[in-house]
């Protein structure tokens, strides 16, 4: 009898405890959670044991962004139960902030941000000043910076500001060895470093006219650094024009306008027989020989840029329209060849007056406009005159494009599919220039300059 209420009462508790288990098979450590923003997060951290089951077997819907401040939940799915969690990612830590004092002239601008060494938050953050500086006190004055994260989360460090009357003068870095490359068309003034204690940029003033560029030498000059103050400082200083090794050589540079084309790969071939090296003036508007860029540039010739499109009504229809075509002919180089060129050459060189038509006076205006973005510029000094028509006799472009009574020879070519008698010349005149003792080069920013001079 005892036995047998044992087993019984044994049996009852299986039962229940099998229920429990049965509706209850997911048993979780939490059922929430507070979260620090960008900490980790697994839920299946979460889940403290599986009847009949592993984790593995568990689905979770719904997703958490520790990244993401915020209120959410996740619900975990087992053999049809579903038991939720929420979770809170919280930001509860202060910026990290550091900083530094500061002593400034009376032009600063007074900004929170003069005084950070370092600032970091886990949200976005701030900075402020608890009290605004007074804009008219010259001296020392204490500032508590504040940086404040977006749950309302702040640090704040005691600075001090002195704000003074800049009295000193800027002073220049170096005075002697100043070095510009022979024909170059760096601006010398960019080469001249002055420093001043309290304005980050003096000005520099220098009157360049006694230098000549093609002469190497070294030539004295006066510059005159200025603060934003006005304390100023005149300086003698010592500029050497440094040779330029292809400006005492008698040097063509072969260029070739328009391609790639069906053209190109002949060209290519004439100048690898003959180990020299060319400059091509690219153009995008025929993309079934693009590979031929690839293979001129690793074959170590300059690739540079023509115009995507070379239409003369679109590119030069205003200073705009000119640079987004650029853009496309420089993104397609870069992309082909891993390198940004910044050789150029404009579709009927910057002398062109054909221009005139689509906007009176752009020329002159890109003339400028393309040096200052850092791109240099080339026109040529003997053409083949292969652009007169297709088909010019072979003999009339080899007559057109030899002479040796220039020492700097930017020679122009067309690289377009029609004009094959441009390709049967090319040797012989390659020939001529070798047996006139000239070098070849591919075109670079520092390479002998041939401007025509503007017309529109
Ligand atoms: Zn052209």
């Amino acid at each position: 009898m005892k036995r047998k209420s044992y087993i019984l009462v044994v049996a009852v508790v299986y039962i229940l405890f099998g229920i429990y288990f049965y509706n209850n098979p997911i048993i979780l450590k939490n059922s929430s959670l507070e979260l620090e923003v960008n900490s980790k997060f697994d839920p299946y951290d979460n889940i403290q044991n599986i009847v009949f089951g592993t984790k593995k077997g568990v689905e979770i819907e719904g997703k958490v962004d520790p990244k993401k401040p915020g209120d959410y939940t996740i619900t975990y799915v087992f053999k049809d139960k579903t038991r939720p969690m929420n979770i809170a990612v919280r930001d509860t830590q202060a910026p990290h902030l550091e900083v530094k004092d500061k002593k400034v002239d009376l032009q600063t601008e007074i900004t929170p941000e003069l005084f950070v060494k370092k600032v970091s938050d886990d949200s976005k953050y701030e900075l402020s000043f608890e009290k605004e500086p007074d804009p008219d006190r010259v001296g020392e004055q204490k500032l508590k910076v504040v940086a404040e994260d977006a749950y309302g989360n702040s640090t704040k460090k005691e600075v001090v500001l002195n704000r003074m009357k800049d009295e000193k003068p800027p002073t220049f870095k170096k005075v002697k060895g100043i070095e510009v490359m022979q024909g170059s068309s760096d601006d010398v003034r960019s080469k001249i470093k002055v420093e001043d204690d309290l304005d980050p940029e003096p000005k520099v003033e220098v009157d360049t006219s006694s230098i000549d560029m093609y002469t190497p030498d070294t030539y004295t000059v006066t510059a005159t650094a200025t603060d934003r103050s006005g304390n100023s400082t005149d300086q003698s200083l010592e500029i050497e024009v440094v040779e330029n090794p292809e400006y005492s050589e008698k040097v063509v540079y072969l260029t070739f306008d328009d391609g790639p084309s069906e053209n190109t790969k002949e060209i290519l071939d004439i100048l690898k027989k003959h180990k020299i090296k060319a400059t091509f003036f690219v153009t995008g508007y025929d993309d079934t020989h693009r590979e031929y860029i690839k293979e001129a540039y690793d074959q170590g010739h300059t690739i540079g840029l023509h115009t995507y499109s070379h239409d003369y009504a679109s590119v030069y229809s205003s200073t705009d329209a000119y640079f987004a075509d650029l853009k496309a002919v420089s993104d397609m180089v870069e992309e082909i060849t891993g390198e940004k060129s910044t050789i150029i050459r404009f579709p009927g060189g910057s002398s062109n007056s054909i221009s005139a038509n689509y906007s009176v006076g752009i020329m002159s205006k890109l003339v400028d406009m393309v040096t200052e973005k850092g791109y240099q510029y080339f026109d040529w000094n003997v053409s083949s005159g292969d652009a007169e028509g297709n088909n010019i006799p072979k003999e009339q472009i080899i007559e057109m494009s030899c002479t040796d009574e220039l020492n700097h020879i930017n020679l122009l070519f067309h690289d377009s599919s029609p004009k094959d008698t441009t390709v049967e010349a090319l040797d012989s005149i390659i020939q001529f220039y070798k047996d006139h003792g000239y070098k070849f080069y591919p075109l670079t920013h520092d390479s002998y300059i041939c401007h025509h001079g503007t017309t529109n």
